[in-house]
């Protein structure tokens, strides 16, 4: 979820990439719903994370959260991402649309398919078409998970949009007991991927640690 230290993204980055992992996505700048919670590192972050591909080779994706930091965040990101919570934030759609790097935007916690291809045409129209779209779980009324992963959406992009999706199935669940499953599930969907949060020491996690999984997990 979040770059914490050095050591913490150096052991995940090794255990993942071990496992198969390509892409690693940890948060240097994270939108949190208190902002008496951990803020992340900021730019100590992401130069920890520069610091994971450097070591290991796998590319870094990791969060951009407004148009003040882009600059900052896309000179050490391979990947962008935005998040839920700002998939309709315009000036910041229309920013990544000039960037050279792909985006991943994360479908918001309660956008239509159509509100979030939209979202994904501000980037297209301002001249960036590599984009990664994420669906992450959407807000209803169950309790027995923190979102409701909707897998259908990963069949109704394959046939409305060209573009790549993947699944994030933390979270969707936020409960580590679902992860697994979900996952299977969103590959049988034909899912591009999956983006998962894995972490050395979830209980000591400094954010979203019930649904990380132990590295021997993933
Ligand atoms: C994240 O992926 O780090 C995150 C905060 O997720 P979301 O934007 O989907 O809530
Ligand atoms: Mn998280």
């Amino acid at each position: 979820c979040a770059v914490e230290s050095e050591n913490q993204v150096l052991s995940i980055a090794a255990s993942v990439k071990k496992a198969g992992a390509k892409l690693f996505r940890g948060g240097a700048f994270k939108p949190r719903t208190s902002p008496y919670s951990f803020q992340g590192l900021g730019k100590q972050g992401l130069l920890f994370l520069a610091k994971v591909r450097e070591e290991t080779g796998l590319s870094i994706a990791t969060e951009v959260m407004d148009v003040e930091t882009f600059d900052l965040v896309e000179k050490y990101a391979d990947v962008v991402q935005i998040g839920s919570r700002n998939m309709q934030n315009f000036s910041l759609l229309r920013r990544a649309g000039k960037s050279e790097r792909p985006v991943l935007l994360k479908r918001g916690m309660a956008a239509t398919l159509k509100e979030w291809l939209m979202a994904a045409e501000y980037i297209m129209e301002n001249g960036n078409p590599n984009i990664i779209l994420c669906e992450r779980g959407i807000r209803t009324f169950v309790r027995h998970s923190r979102n409701t992963l909707d897998l259908s959406v990963v069949a109704a992009v394959k046939k409305e949009s060209h573009l790549p999706i993947i699944v994030d199935p933390s979270h969707a669940a936020g409960v580590r007991d679902q992860i697994l499953s979900l996952a299977c599930a969103s590959a049988a969907m034909g899912a591009d991927g999956v983006m998962i949060e894995v972490h050395n020491n979830p209980e000591e996690a400094r954010s979203d640690g019930e649904q990380s999984l132990y590295p021997e997990q993933f």
